[in-house]
């Protein structure tokens, strides 16, 4: 399936320059967002995931219907001050922007082995941050897989050491 097509690239948004991939337009048509998990979930079946992990909220729109569809638990990682029990707190850059990552300390188990998810890999600092703290709760991150690649902004040069799934890159 050419994903691309369901795709809707916004110019200027949310600043000028940026060209935004909006995946709502895909969300939005049943057979193309269900195909796009499915390939998602093949990717991660072989590898004995233990608990998926993404970053609000697209990481969520992607990683929840992964983890459904394995039969596996999500572990949401958040903006700060939204989760209610302890959490590792963890500094990011965006491709926009500067921000601070939270997750439930007690959300994942050393040994636990992670697949992480999220929409769009950029400059790669939204999904650093969260391989970070993966890492520092004990967890093994062996898999991570996004919709979609900005391949011009060598965000997958900072994960050289781990195992990339994308559907599309642009
Ligand atoms: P990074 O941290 O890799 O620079 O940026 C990726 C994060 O920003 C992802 O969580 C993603 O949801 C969001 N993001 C950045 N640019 C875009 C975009 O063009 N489209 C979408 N859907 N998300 C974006």
């Amino acid at each position: 399936m050419d994903f691309k097509q369901y795709v809707t690239v916004v110019e200027d948004f949310p600043k000028e320059g940026i060209r935004f991939k909006d995946i709502t337009t895909l969300m939005e048509d049943g057979e193309a967002y269900k195909k796009a998990i499915d390939q998602m979930a093949d990717f991660a079946k072989n590898k004995e995931i233990d608990v998926v992990v993404g970053p609000e909220a697209r990481g969520f729109v992607v990683g929840c219907p992964i983890a459904y569809s394995l039969g596996l638990g999500f572990v949401p990682v958040r903006k700060a001050g939204k989760l209610p029990r302890p959490v590792l707190e963890v500094d990011y850059g965006l491709e926009y922007g500067k921000d601070s990552l939270n997750i439930h300390k007690d959300s994942i188990k050393p040994g636990q082995r992670v697949l992480i998810t999220d929409d769009l890999l950029a400059t790669g600092g939204t999904i650093e941050a969260t391989i970070r703290m993966v890492e520092e709760l004990g967890g093994v991150v062996v898999g991570i897989a996004f919709m979609i690649e900005l391949s011009y902004l060598d965000g997958r040069d900072r994960l050289d050491d781990y195992e990339v799934f994308t559907l599309m890159t642009y």
